[in-house]
């Protein structure tokens, strides 16, 4: 059996880990070319040693004389900064994970759609951000795109290809998050900690405050729309709190299909690494007899407003997702740096988003134009409150 090349863009995190521990299980089926990392050299270091990679990269370039240091001896190649990352997300392979989180993976991301291999996308918001020219990428270079999300992935695996056209509607579920329950005033007090203790998933700091915010929701709604070419406005929302219906497809007949499995994110992606077969995946079988029952609701916003501020720039297109993403990140950081309070998030994303007019993005270097303003803006509205 030849071995399927695979590189891993932002291996140090946790979607980084749930692949590796897949590939690691059935080491002579995989052979990794890449892995990547922000800051965590350590890390990325003992995992390229591990899985012995050709290459290692790492975003933040003042890093690499350290990342050299750890690797001597190896054979493992270091290299750092920006453009490493998207030389390494050029290189062919026959599988790249897109694991970054933020904008930030927005050019790495690319440069491997651009090369027209299959691509595992899990960094969100770089479809969010430029959502048609990610798109108009893929079919440009015929590359396969396999959502990682765990929503979207139960979307592509319950969407009948020839018949897309007798689609009534996608339904996204959400667990509701840790603050599914809270009134206003609990979640005005929110600690970080209280935020990143989601009920059903282990992730990384970033998409948990949003799964708390059901700011995810609002992007994977948006990623949804993207990816499947469906409008904002047959895409629902349904919160279920177990977390065991991770998305569904309802049919102009009234048939729905739902995929269901235990939360665990290596369902998803060992679903992405074996595709179109399947293959073997360590997740806990789902045990319905336990489980015992499955809940639903509609989600609320009032207590919710991202779920709103999501579908509204969904809705307005243009410059509107772009900025929406980049003001939540700087909103999410100040937030788990002691910056800005839970609720401050969606205001603070809402009122740039409002006060900010730009142009249609007609290229990536205008995406990252409005991403860097949108985040100046977030930045000064963030100062002036603490003022
Ligand atoms: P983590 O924070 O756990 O990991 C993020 C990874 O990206 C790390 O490898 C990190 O490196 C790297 N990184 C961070 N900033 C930069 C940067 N500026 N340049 C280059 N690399 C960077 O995130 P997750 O694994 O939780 O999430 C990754 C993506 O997958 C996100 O887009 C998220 O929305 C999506 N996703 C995650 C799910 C989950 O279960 N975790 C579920 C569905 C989607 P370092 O370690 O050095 O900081």
């Amino acid at each position: 059996m030849t071995s399927r090349s695979v590189s891993v863009l932002g291996a140090t995190g946790s979607i980084g880990a749930s692949t590796l521990d897949l590939i690691g299980r059935d080491p002579d089926r995989f052979r990794v070319v890449a892995l990547s990392a922000n800051r965590d050299v350590a890390k990325l270091a003992e995992l390229s040693r591990a899985f012995r990679a050709e290459a290692a990269v790492v975003a933040d370039e003042a890093l690499l004389p350290e990342l050299k240091d750890r690797l001597a001896g190896t054979g493992t190649r270091a290299s750092g900064g920006p453009l490493a990352l998207v030389e390494a997300a050029a290189t062919p392979v026959d599988y790249t994970m897109a694991a970054i989180v933020g904008c930030a993976g927005l050019q790495s991301t690319l440069a491997a759609v651009a090369r027209g291999g299959t691509v595992a996308l899990a960094n969100k918001e770089a479809l969010v951000s430029a959502g048609p020219l990610l798109m108009d990428a893929v079919a440009r270079s015929g590359a396969t795109l396999l959502p990682v999300d765990s929503e979207h992935n139960a979307i592509f695996q319950c969407l009948e290809t020839r018949n897309r056209d007798q689609v009534r509607r996608l339904v996204l579920t959400a667990s509701g998050g840790p603050f599914r329950a809270a009134s206003t005033a609990e979640m005005r007090a929110a600690t970080p900690a209280a935020a990143v203790a989601h009920p059903n998933w282990s992730m990384g700091a970033k998409i948990s405050v949003d799964s708390a915010t059901l700011m995810n929701k609002g992007l994977e709604l948006i990623e949804a729309s993207y990816l499947f070419g469906f409008p904002e406005d047959r895409i629902d929302i349904l919160v279920h709190p177990q977390s065991v219906i991770h998305s569904m497809v309802e049919y102009a007949d009234g048939s729905t299909l739902a995929q269901l499995g235990s939360p665990d994110m290596r369902t998803p992606i060992a679903h992405t690494l074996a595709w179109p077969r399947r293959m073997a995946s360590p997740s806990a079988p789902l045990d319905l007899a336990r489980v015992g029952r499955l809940d639903f609701e509609a989600p609320d916003d009032e207590r919710f407003p991202a779920l709103r501020l999501c579908r509204d720039a969904l809705r307005a297109g243009g410059a509107a997702p772009a900025v929406l993403n980049a003001a939540n990140e700087v909103a999410v950081a100040a937030f788990l740096r002691g910056r800005a309070g839970f609720l401050e998030i969606a205001e603070i994303v809402g009122q740039v988003i409002e006060h900010m007019t730009l142009s249609d993005p007609a290229t990536i270097a205008e995406v990252l134009t409005i991403d860097a303003e949108a985040r100046r803006a977030a930045e000064r509205l963030l100062t002036d409150r603490a003022a």
